[in-house]
């Protein structure tokens, strides 16, 4: 029987396209790990996207935002697809808009390459297998945030970062690095921009300071994206400002094979997290049940070890979906012959044999 049996206040963001199929089925995982361990997860589904703009007129209704804040976390599946292209509003804004309310800063991409599936990475075998990495982006600030202007002749967007936000996304790195192989890659552009300057200057200062055992080394970004192919498996915590966060994870997510099985979290300072699957709304196979779960239902993996620091809990569903993976039972993106129920199934199924 379980030490300390718990209950969790789940928000739920469906959202667009794939995203109910793939949230149904992190829902039907968590539901089998609530049983196992004797917790209890409720769930509450709100509108966000183009779902929220087709009922309410907004991407982001009011209550949404409020059930997100007061929520434990929120699992978001995904938002957006070709529907609301000419849209007055435009489903990712109720995304940004999200995050921002619930102050996310640093967005966690993990990636492992299992050597059952090195295979079907775009790159050579030997390259990727074994590759166990994890970006953490700051989220909240940087050029995406900035001033912008347009005149006629020109433009401009602004980048700036404080000392502030540099520190509280290095210490969420760091930590991260003392918990795995003890090493963090700091991203940045130093050589030209004052932003990046500041960032090496930070992170340098917070290393000395908090975290002289760990091991510490900078990186330029465009020799980065050179390095992330050639040996990726150099690499064990990546840290990197939010412009440069968002290339290179995309970069990153392709080295596995299939977009399907990349989790994300998104964490704040005390509240709650978010967590998604990197993938899009997949327009082109949405209601079809050909999504490949894994993606989210390893970031509902990802919900319990950081939000709720069940650890046994996350492993399991881990394990599971490793089990899962070199079985062979998966989806077609992975030349699986399984549907999204049925793949989500033998994750289930896989869960109950480990226990
Ligand atoms: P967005 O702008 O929302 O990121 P996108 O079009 O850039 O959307 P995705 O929606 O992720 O990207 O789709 C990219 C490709 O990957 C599509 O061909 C899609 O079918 C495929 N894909 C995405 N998610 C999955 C999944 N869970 N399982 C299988 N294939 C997927
Ligand atoms: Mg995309």
């Amino acid at each position: 029987t379980p030490a300390a049996a718990r209950a969790f206040n789940i928000v739920v963001l469906p959202g667009d396209g794939v995203g109910p199929e793939v949230a149904l089925a992190a829902q039907r995982v968590l539901t089998c790990i609530g049983d196992i361990y004797g917790h209890r997860f409720d769930f509450t589904e709100h509108l966000i996207g183009g779902a929220a703009i087709d009922a309410v007129g907004e991407s982001l209704p009011e209550e949404t935002k409020a059930a997100c804040i007061a929520s434990d976390a929120v699992l978001l599946g995904a938002v957006g697809g070709p529907k609301w292209d000419g849209a007055p509003v435009r489903p990712e804004q109720g995304l940004l808009a999200i995050r921002k309310a619930m102050g996310l800063y640093a967005n966690l991409r993990p990636l492992q390459v299992s050597p059952v599936l090195a295979h079907r990475s775009p790159l050579k075998k030997e390259i990727v297998e074994g590759v166990d990495l994890i970006v953490f982006r700051e989220l909240t600030s940087g050029v995406y945030f900035g001033e912008r202007t347009r005149t006629e002749t020109s433009a401009s967007d602004l980048c700036v970062y404080t000392v502030e936000e540099i520190e509280r996304v290095a210490r969420a790195a760091f930590q991260a690095a003392e918990q795995r192989r003890g090493k963090v890659t700091s991203v940045d552009k130093a050589n030209v921009m004052e932003t990046s300057r500041l960032w090496r200057e930070v992170v340098t200062r917070i290393h000395a300071e908090e975290y002289p055992q760990i091991t510490l080394e900078h990186a330029l970004v465009d020799s980065m994206a050179m390095h992330l192919i050639r040996k990726p498996r150099d690499y064990d915590v990546i840290l990197t400002e939010n412009m440069f966060g968002d290339i290179l994870s995309d970069e990153i997510s392709v080295l596995g094979g299939s977009i399907g099985l990349l989790p994300s979290a998104s964490l704040g300072a005390n509240g709650p997290g978010l967590f998604e699957p990197i993938h899009g709304s997949a327009p082109d196979i949405a209601g079809q049940d050909l999504a490949n779960p894994v993606g989210m239902v390893l970031s509902a993996a990802m919900m319990l070890r950081h939000s709720f620091q069940l650890e046994d809990e996350a492993d399991s569903i881990e394990a599971a979906v490793a089990a899962v993976l070199a079985s062979g039972a998966v989806t077609a993106d992975l030349g699986g012959a399984l549907g999204t129920v049925s793949a989500t199934r033998a994750i289930v199924d896989a869960i109950r044999a480990i226990h």
